[in-house]
């Protein structure tokens, strides 16, 4: 008998030794606490089994002192592991600090007992087979000993009670589990105190239980816990979850499910595997290889995203499936209105400007044998409308105008805003009628307090024929092409060509390269001569002419008109003035004073620098007279703005230079005009030498212009005297001057000098 309690003691000791250094390497703060206890427990086991074995008294009395030492520092270890084991704050707390004074003053007094004699005396005694031990005879200061360990094992049970009522119920196991361990130990050390044996065995019980709450705290995986636990979770989660067995048969279906599904509120499995059978194809269901998979479905409104997933267990033996139904309908409807505002203008609600190109492209990409027309509509001055209106009335005037569209859409047109007051639409060409669409921009208008202001719209129009063109180059090809009438009242539909384009993209290149073309010398004045009725060249007219650094050599007429309709022309003009003035002044230098240069003016000029300031300037910075610089001015010129044209005309008069009226009768002009010009040449357009069906009309009217133009004492030169015979009629007529092939082509100033201006030079 003893010798089986002392082998089971020293089993708990080495026991103790390797699970406790096991537990101290784990770390947890858990573990550290058993790890404490398992090696405290050690003492008093080892004091027992030195009084079970001993037979001296000395040896006894110390057995005794080291076992009620040992047990105060194992319950207090006990203690500690439950405050960790339930989290309940130990370390650094003051129940700790109170318990170690408490434990410290009990081991000091056990101590002291030799000194004292209040704890414990012993006194020999016989076992049953007759062998001597010496018994433990209790003093008063045992049952405050013992009254301290059954204290503070009944709080540490008291803590752990408390746990298992605030704690939730899935942790009963793990608690509870310890409780028991500590009531049967507990109880266990009742009874052995009272049970009046020979040797304390309650010892054992402690080892028992150290043993137990290793395993239960450290080793034991709580299965019913996480059972629990995953039941819980997927049982509260909102998809709809239903596991199938390997034979297709529902086992479980969670509450989302049966909310989903409208399942009954008793489980009810047959009518689930009817509900997935009818929902799914067999060929899903019961296919084990069917891996995950995902699909949509609609009902009630509502979208639900499936994920089918089969299970295998550890052996990959096929052990069922599952089918988790995600309800998306809120996330598909987020998606969608993120969708709605990333593709459609907000204001009007029609598709934005980068869906529409999409759209347009994939309608394209999608329909190769159709033939299809992008149109582009543009409100004149609808910023001005903005500015007198407001934009609030600016915004239903948009509003208005998309919904007119809209509803006049067949199906399959495409229609969307593509910026500010511009509109972009799809459309097949053989839907396309441009009648119908000038008709429908013509009542657009803005009514307000019965008072209706019509809005100008302009339509450019692009009938796709390259569909490899991307959206935003058809849509581009449309604007070009309203581009041209944007300044119109009348006109309110163009038609994109590819000229159109070209010269568009030539009008960029003209602009981008004249300032290059300027500083590098490339444009020049041309001169041809001015001829009188004895064939004797008086002067010359200069002509620009650009040789261009990549297009070669240009007339005027490729470049002028661009750069008059956005003003740059001024930089010609200047340019070729000053290029005048230097060579009258070279002229003037060698001794030709009686030459002179006619330079052109154009009516851009006037608006752009002060001419009166810059001509006179010039001669005067080359000392010219002005009398040789001839100004040209046509007599479209003055039907802007005459007064103030013919105010500074007059200032250069008085400064001695000669106005010759260019290109008189091409133009609005009227023989009226005449009388309050301040005309000192008259150039008459070569229109009217021009072969014409009305030959005789037209030169009646020469006749009676030159004829006019001799009453009022103003010289006339004839543009474009090609024929030898012209110049007979045109003598004959009263004509002063020709100008013309017939005499010379414009040429460059050096060979203008060399056919005209040698002394012996002949015509
Ligand atoms: P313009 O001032 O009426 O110049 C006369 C135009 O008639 C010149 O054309 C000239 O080459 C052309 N011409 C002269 N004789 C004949 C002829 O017998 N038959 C034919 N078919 N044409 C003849 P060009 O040089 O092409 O200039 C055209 C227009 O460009 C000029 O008409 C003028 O309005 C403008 N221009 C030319 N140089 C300048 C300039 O430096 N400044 C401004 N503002 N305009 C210029
Ligand atoms: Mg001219
Ligand atoms: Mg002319």
């Amino acid at each position: 008998m003893i010798g089986a309690y002392v082998v089971s003691l020293s089993f708990f000791i080495c026991f103790n030794i390797i699970a406790g250094t096991a537990a101290h390497r784990d770390g947890r703060k858990v573990a550290l606490s058993v790890s404490k206890l398992l090696f405290v427990t050690i003492l008093p086991m080892a004091a027992n089994i030195v009084l079970v074995l001993t037979r001296r008294e000395m040896v006894t009395r110390l057995g005794f002192v080291l076992f009620f030492i040992g047990t105060d520092w194992m319950l207090l270890a006990i203690y500690r592991f439950i405050m960790d084991y339930c989290n309940y704050p130990y370390e650094g707390s003051r129940n700790r600090t109170i318990w170690i004074v408490i434990m410290g003053i009990d081991t000091l007094s056990v101590f002291l007992n030799p000194l004292l004699h209040h704890v414990f005396d012993v006194t020999p005694d016989y076992m049953a087979d007759g062998r001597m031990i010496y018994k433990l005879v209790s003093l008063w200061y045992h049952k405050v000993h013992l009254a301290i360990n059954a204290l503070v094992m009944v709080i540490a049970l008291l803590y752990l009670i408390r746990k298992i009522t605030e704690t939730s119920r899935v942790y009963l196991e793990k608690y509870f589990f310890i409780l028991v361990v500590m009531l049967v130990t507990g109880a266990w050390e009742f009874y052995t105190i009272f049970g009046n044996f020979h040797v304390d065995l309650s010892i054992l019980g402690y080892g028992v239980g150290s043993v137990l709450i290793y395993f239960i705290s450290l080793q034991y995986q709580m299965y019913l816990l996480t059972d629990r636990m995953l039941t819980n979770v997927v049982g509260s989660m909102g998809d709809a979850l239903f596991c199938f067995d390997s034979d297709g048969k529902c086992i479980f279906y969670n509450d989302s499910a049966r909310e989903m599904f409208r399942l009954p509120n008793k489980r009810s499995m047959e009518k689930a595997e009817a509900i997935m059978g009818e929902m799914f194809d067999p060929d899903i269901l019961y296919s084990k290889d069917r891996g995950k998979n995902t699909a949509h479905l609609f009902s009630d409104d509502r979208v639900v995203s499936v994920e089918f997933s089969s299970v295998y267990d550890e052996r990959m033996t096929y052990t069922g499936y599952y089918i988790l139904v995600e309800d998306v309908t809120e996330e598909n409807q987020r998606l969608a209105e993120e969708t709605y505002k990333a593709t459609h203008d907000s204001l009007t609600g029609i598709y934005n400007r980068e869906e529409l190109y999409r759209l347009t492209e994939k309608l394209i990409r999608e329909h190769p044998e159709e033939r299809y027309t992008v149109v582009v509509s543009d409100i004149k001055e609808f910023k001005m409308i903005n500015d007198i209106f407001g934009s609030e009335v600016g915004d239903e005037i948009l509003i208005k105008l998309a919904d007119k569209v809209k509803a006049g859409l067949k199906e399959g047109d495409i229609f969307g805003r593509i910026g500010a007051d511009k509109y972009g639409l799809i459309l097949k060409s053989k839907d396309f009628n441009p009648e119908q669409f000038t008709e429908g921009t013509r009542t657009v208008a803005y009514v307000k307090d019965q008072d209706s202001y019509p809005l100008v719209v302009h339509l450019g129009v692009y009938e796709v024929r390259n569909s490899k063109l991307s959206a935003a180059g058809m849509y581009d090809r449309a604007f070009i092409a309203l581009s041209t009438v944007k300044n119109e009242l009348q006109q309110r539909i163009a038609f994109y060509d590819d000229s159109l384009r070209e010269g568009i993209l030539w009008e960029q290149k003209i602009v981008a390269t004249l300032d290059d073309a300027l500083k590098n010398g490339d444009i020049v004045p041309y001169l041809q001569a001015q001829v009188n009725t004895a064939g004797k060249t008086e002067g010359c007219e200069a002509l620009v002419r650009w040789n261009h650094a990549t297009e070669g050599f240009l007339t005027p007429g490729r470049f002028m008109p661009i750069l008059e309709k956005n003003g740059m022309v001024v930089k010609i003009d200047m340019y070729i003035w000053e290029y005048a003035c230097r060579i009258l002044k070279r002229w003037k230098e060698e001794g030709r004073k009686d030459m002179y240069i006619s330079v052109n003016i154009s009516q851009k000029d006037f608006y752009f620098v002060d001419v009166y300031e810059v001509i006179y300037g010039l001669v005067q910075k080359y000392d010219v007279d002005p009398a040789l610089l001839r100004l040209e001015i046509t007599e479209s010129t003055f039907i802007k703005d005459m007064d103030r044209k013919i105010e500074v005309i007059n200032q250069l008069r008085e400064k001695g230079f000669l106005l010759e009226m260019d290109d008189f009768g091409s133009g609005y002009s009227s023989l009226n005009m005449l009388k309050d010009m301040p005309v000192d040449v008259l150039k008459v357009d070569m229109l009217f030498l021009s072969k014409t069906e009305n030959e005789g009309r037209t030169r009646a009217i020469l006749e009676l212009i030159i004829g006019l133009a001799k009453r009022l004492e103003i010289p006339v030169i004839s543009e474009g005297v090609e024929e030898a015979e012209q110049v007979a009629f045109l003598t004959e007529m009263g004509c002063d001057m020709f100008q013309g092939y017939y005499f010379a082509k414009p040429i460059s100033p050096a060979e203008f000098e060399e056919r005209f201006m040698k002394k012996d030079a002949a015509v």
